[in-house]
């Protein structure tokens, strides 16, 4: 795996993503809890864990919506939350939310995103990001009226609307029927065929093995297992996630 920094990258550093010690409260709560994380370019990280383990928490802050309340966070050279703006350039976010405007059509959503981020065509992209989707015979349909699958499906075209160098997707496969999961695997490589950086949250073990490099385990917030994907088993992550393995 290379791990070279894109062409793209604002900085050409090893890493994608450092987070050294980051922390995150929602007032007394404690979402995250000291947490280190070194990802090389080009690597896809699952992170798992049972509900409430923090996250959606960390994409959050990796996609600048959130700030971390302790430690430093280090995205593709660019330091949070001072160059937050210059992040939000190399960085697509797919939430639970997402993000789309409902009176707008399909293929609006998409032409607003490409203005918003200064895509330099955003009429050509928002029609190659719907056909890669295969929404573009639904592109003048008005987004509230898609059905909550279609609306994840244009989620995603929204979410690599400006060929994002890394990408960010918080259980992109809710809603999606066989073919749209197959989509995601188109959706790890950018324009120019290279291997985006991908931290994707799931509950689907097996999945997750089969489409990450590496796989990180949350447990109330803490670091409880990070490991290649070929060090481990579905069996293995299960007991971490249930907390009947030692955390380490
Ligand atoms: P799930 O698998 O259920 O999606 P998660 O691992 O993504 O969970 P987070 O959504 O990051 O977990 O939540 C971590 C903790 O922070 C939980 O205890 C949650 O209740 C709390 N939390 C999340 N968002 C907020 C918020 N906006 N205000 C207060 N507490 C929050």
């Amino acid at each position: 795996m290379a791990a070279t920094a894109p062409a793209s990258a604002p900085v050409a550093t090893t890493w994608a993503i450092e987070l050294d010690g980051v922390s995150h409260r929602y007032g007394s709560s404690r979402a995250l809890i000291d947490l280190d994380l070194s990802v090389p370019w080009d690597q896809r990280v699952a992170i798992l864990g049972p509900n409430g383990a923090g996250k959606t928490t960390l994409l959050r802050i990796l996609a600048t919506l959130v700030r971390p309340t302790a430690g430093r966070a280090i995205i593709g050279g660019l330091t949070l939350p001072a160059q937050a703006a210059a992040v939000r350039r190399h960085v697509g976010f797919l939430a639970h939310q997402t993000f789309l405007y409902d009176e707008l059509t399909a293929r609006e959503n998409l032409v607003f995103y490409g203005r918003l981020y200064g895509v330099k065509d955003p009429a050509h992209r928002a029609d190659t990001l719907l056909d890669l989707v295969g929404l573009a015979h639904r592109a003048n349909t008005r987004t509230r009226t898609l059905s909550r699958g279609l609306q994840q499906r244009l989620a995603l075209a929204r979410a690599i609307i400006h060929d994002p160098a890394i990408l960010l997707l918080d259980e992109p496969e809710t809603g999606l029927d066989l073919a749209g999961a197959g989509l995601l695997d188109r959706l790890m490589v950018d324009d120019a065929g290279r291997p985006r950086t991908v931290l994707l949250t799931t509950h689907n073990l097996e999945r997750a093995l089969d489409i990450a490099h590496r796989v990180v385990v949350l447990v109330q917030g803490r670091l409880a297992l990070d490991r290649p994907v070929a060090a481990t088993s579905a069996r293995e992550l299960s007991a971490v996630i249930r907390g009947e393995r030692e955390a380490w």
